[in-house]
């Protein structure tokens, strides 16, 4: 990649999605931490918590990443896509668990928002 990147791209990495996913080993998901941490652009990342979280509190009925990422860049505010990523990130690394969720002491749950404990 690193000889991709100084042969095509003058040593710079690309800042642009699509041109970033050519890239050998870059993901969707890689590409838009990229774009979102060191480039501050608005991208929607979705990981395996992300996917999760979503699908739970019913955000996204979406059967892979892309149409995960496209559901929740819909209903989410741009400006804010970022926040939204990391809060999601870390509330399903940590709270709503793929194995054992927190749901006994939710308060998205406690506030009938999750579709999952319905
Ligand atoms: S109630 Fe459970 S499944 Fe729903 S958001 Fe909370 S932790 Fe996740």
């Amino acid at each position: 990649m690193a000889k991709i990147v100084h042969a095509q791209h003058g040593g710079v990495i690309p800042a642009d999605l699509e041109t970033l996913t050519t890239l050998p080993g870059v993901g969707r998901k890689n590409a838009s931490v990229f774009l979102v941490e060191f480039h501050n652009m608005p991208a929607m990342p979705v990981d395996t918590h992300v996917a999760r979280f979503a699908k739970r509190l019913g955000f996204s009925k979406g059967k892979n990443v892309v149409e995960i990422e496209r559901d929740l860049c819909e209903i989410l505010p741009r400006e804010n896509w970022a926040d939204y990523h990391l809060l999601m990130v870390l509330f399903g690394r940590y709270y709503c668990k793929a194995t054992k969720p927190e749901c006994a002491t939710c308060k998205l749950k406690e506030d009938g928002l999750c579709s999952w404990t319905k």
